[in-house]
């Protein structure tokens, strides 16, 4: 296999680069614990990236989208990685899968009113799919809404919702039909706006000292049916589209992003003290091999990326092995998280404040990045997809 790019891809990646370069914020991306201000900081430099026409690099150009191949789109995150421009956060998921769901499945004013938004920057987007007792296990969802007049009436209960409370809009699963044969049948994808009269949205506090997910509970909320997006009943088939942007091919920066992280670590390991007396971490036998494990993986999970992606240019369409990679990447991620723990050894636990809060970067990524094997998909069930979609074996 040659693993190269075309001479108008390094072009692209010339053009990105040095646009990226020159335009990087500057001020310091506040913490994720003021969440207002990293809403601001994020919708600010998607504002930038829109004015210069990089926004919705995998959007088509037909809804305001830069229309970039899946091989541009691989050099773009490189570049964007490389340089350590923000990630998404607050904007992910109206970037990543209500636009893609609305350019998929939504109607013409539907698209007309919300792309154009989320693309500038001017809306958060939240997801409103997970409850107490629908997780994996997503069509058992409870959340009832009932047709009255032009409106659905919802009543019950989200949680786990990122950023719920800095957003304008939902992407909300509701069960419309309770006596449909089948769970999946009587589902609704329908779009929410958060400042409608019975929504209470509460904050948890996460492990981390953060809150940026919340519980989010309906009493007789009313959302017009033009909200509805595909048909009434219709939601499952359009909330697997929404995961497929999810899942699809949102690895493409991660191995940028483990590869950054391991330098880091190992500049780390080559300025505090090891252990058993050695005058730097990385002069340990223990802690050398796993750095050097950990700089295989990585190199190992770009061999996997570049594979997944030109089979997916060649056939148009992500396959199941993302879900290979996700599960590696989640894994590794941890191992390398857990690494820079044991290399900081007690100087790691120096990075919580009085109220239990992270302020240290390892501290709050190890602790963070303990829901890497959860969210979207948890490693259970990225195993069982392998198992069934990947190797075939019987369910
Ligand atoms: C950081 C983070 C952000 C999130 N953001 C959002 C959000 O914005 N919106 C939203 O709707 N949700 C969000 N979620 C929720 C996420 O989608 C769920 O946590 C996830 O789907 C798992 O569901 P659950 O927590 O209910 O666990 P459960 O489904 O109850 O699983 C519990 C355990 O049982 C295992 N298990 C379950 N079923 C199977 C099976 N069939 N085979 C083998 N093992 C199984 C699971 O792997 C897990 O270990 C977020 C989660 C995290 C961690």
């Amino acid at each position: 296999m040659e693993i190269r790019f075309s001479d108008a891809e390094e072009a692209f990646r010339a053009e990105a680069r040095a646009w990226l370069e020159a335009n990087l914020p500057c001020d310091p991306r506040p913490e994720i614990g003021d969440l207002h201000a990293r809403r601001a900081y994020d919708m600010t430099w998607q504002r930038r990236m829109y004015d210069a026409g990089w926004a919705g690099i995998s959007w088509p150009a037909e809804y305001g989208g830069r229309g970039a191949t899946l091989m541009e789109q691989l050099i773009w995150y490189e570049e964007y990685a490389r340089v350590g421009a923000p990630d998404v956060t607050t904007g992910f998921v109206g970037l990543k899968h209500a636009g893609p769901t609305l350019i998929a499945c939504g109607s013409e004013a539907q698209k007309a009113y919300h792309l154009p938004r989320i693309l500038r920057g001017d809306v958060v987007w939240c997801q409103g799919f997970s409850e107490p007792n629908a997780g994996s296990d997503l069509a058992s969802l409870q959340t009832r809404a009932e047709v009255d007049g032009d409106s659905l009436v919802v009543n019950g209960q989200k949680i786990w919702t990122s950023f719920g409370h800095v957003a304008e809009f939902q992407e909300l699963l509701v069960r419309t039909d309770p006596n449909a044969p089948r769970p999946h049948a009587g589902i609704t994808w329908v779009i929410c706006p958060m400042d409608v009269p019975g929504l209470d949205i509460r904050p948890i506090k996460t492990l981390a000292g953060n809150s940026d997910f919340c519980e989010v509970f309906y009493d007789n909320v009313r959302i017009p049916l033009a909200n509805v997006v595909g048909k009434l009943n219709d939601g499952w088939r359009v909330a697997m589209a929404t995961l497929s942007f999810e899942r699809g091919t949102a690895f493409m920066s991660e191995q940028v992003r483990l590869a950054r992280r391991l330098d880091e670590l190992v500049d780390v390991a080559r300025e505090v003290a090891g252990p058993h007396g050695r005058r730097r971490a990385v002069d340990d036998d223990d802690i050398a091999r796993r750095l050097a494990l950990a700089a295989a993986e990585v190199e190992a999970m770009r061999a996997m990326t570049y594979r997944s992606l030109s089979l997916a240019a060649r056939t148009g369409m992500p396959g199941a092995e993302a879900s290979l990679i996700r599960l590696f990447f989640s894994e590794l991620i941890q191992r390398i998280d857990a690494l820079a723990m044991d290399i900081l050894g007690p100087e790691a636990l120096c990075g919580f404040d009085a109220t239990g809060a992270t302020t240290g970067e390892w501290a709050e990524r190890y602790l963070t990045g303990l829901s890497q094997t959860i969210g979207g998909g948890t490693k259970e069930i990225q195993r069982n997809i392998i198992g069934e979609r990947v190797l075939g074996l019987p369910r």
